[in-house]
């Protein structure tokens, strides 16, 4: 009988991945003969552990922090997304050797902001909190919803800068300072820092998010995130966390791996705690 085919995420920690869980219920929703499992490899032990992984019959990795731009520079070929963002995160293998990378990140949060939470995009003035990795890769996939607007502003402001000047020409996009977000309103803030992860919420006024307007944190956690509280706060009709795009972004490479597309809304109602 044949082995099952191998998956993997590397990331450096990754103790914390929930991608093992995720894809372990996509595998058994859709009958799928996988295995997957989470890889701790440090940078410097990165293109090694790809041969190794490689050379063993590996199908196809996810690929988290710090990792992303490492597994860039391994691909052979690129989604349009991932040669936009310079950022892989995932990667699958051809039997004859072949690399291709993706970037699922943005589509991923596209869909849980439109499918999942009925947020229209188009026509909507966006907040973009964040200038890493996660701003960069949900970009070109938010601009081609035809917003009204996207403006990024991030705590150090010269990085919201380059990264506006990098994809200015995709639709609307703008850098703004931090302190020049007074008096300025949006239907949409997303968060894409790390801030949560410190138990902080980046400085924003009050009056910042429009009447009905809503709040959605990239970051996630067993208990809300300190700017999913935020939102609330400031009377957001929605005010989420990332674990929809989470699962969204697995199913993605799920469907770039398996050409299978699992059922998204019961593995997020899982991983809450609500099924
Ligand atoms: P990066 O390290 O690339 O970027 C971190 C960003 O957060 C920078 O813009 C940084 O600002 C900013 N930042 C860090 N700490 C603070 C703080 N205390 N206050 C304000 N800003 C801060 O990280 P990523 O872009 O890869 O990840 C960002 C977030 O997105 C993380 O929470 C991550 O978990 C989440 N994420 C979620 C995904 C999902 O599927 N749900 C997928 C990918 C990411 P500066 O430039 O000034 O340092």
């Amino acid at each position: 009988m044949k082995a099952p085919d191998r998956y993997a995420v590397f990331g450096h920690p990754i103790g914390h991945s929930q991608s093992p869980r995720i894809h372990a219920l996509f595998a058994a929703a859709t009958q799928q003969a996988m295995t997957y499992e989470a890889e701790d490899i440090p940078p410097e032990g990165f293109n090694d552990a790809i041969s190794r992984f490689l050379g063993s019959g590996g199908r196809g990795l996810n690929i988290t922090v710090p990792l992303k731009e490492l597994a860039f520079l391994v691909a052979d070929t690129l989604s349009p997304e991932a040669g936009r963002s310079k950022a892989v995160n995932t990667l699958l293998f051809s039997p004859d050797g072949h690399i291709h990378g993706d970037n699922t990140d943005g589509r991923g949060l596209v869909r849980d902001l439109t499918l999942n939470l009925g947020i229209p995009l188009k026509g909507r003035r966006i907040l973009i909190l964040g200038a890493g990795g996660a701003a960069r890769g949900i970009l070109e996939p938010l601009l081609k919803l035809e917003p009204a607007q996207v403006t990024l502003a991030n705590r150090t402001t010269e990085k919201a800068r380059q990264l506006a000047f990098e994809f200015e020409d995709l639709g609307p996009l703008r850098a703004l300072a931090m302190a020049a977000l007074q008096d300025q309103q949006y239907d949409i803030i997303l968060n894409a820092t790390a801030a949560s992860l410190q138990g902080d919420v980046p400085p924003l006024p009050d009056q910042i998010l429009a009447a009905g307007g809503c709040c959605y944190d990239l970051a996630y956690g067993k208990e809300p995130t300190p700017f999913v509280l935020w939102g609330l706060q400031q009377g957001a009709v929605l005010s989420r966390d990332g674990i929809g795009m989470l699962v969204e972004q697995a199913a993605e490479a799920f469907w770039l791996w398996r050409g299978i597309r699992p059922d998204t809304p019961s593995v997020i109602a899982t991983l809450r705690g609500t099924h």
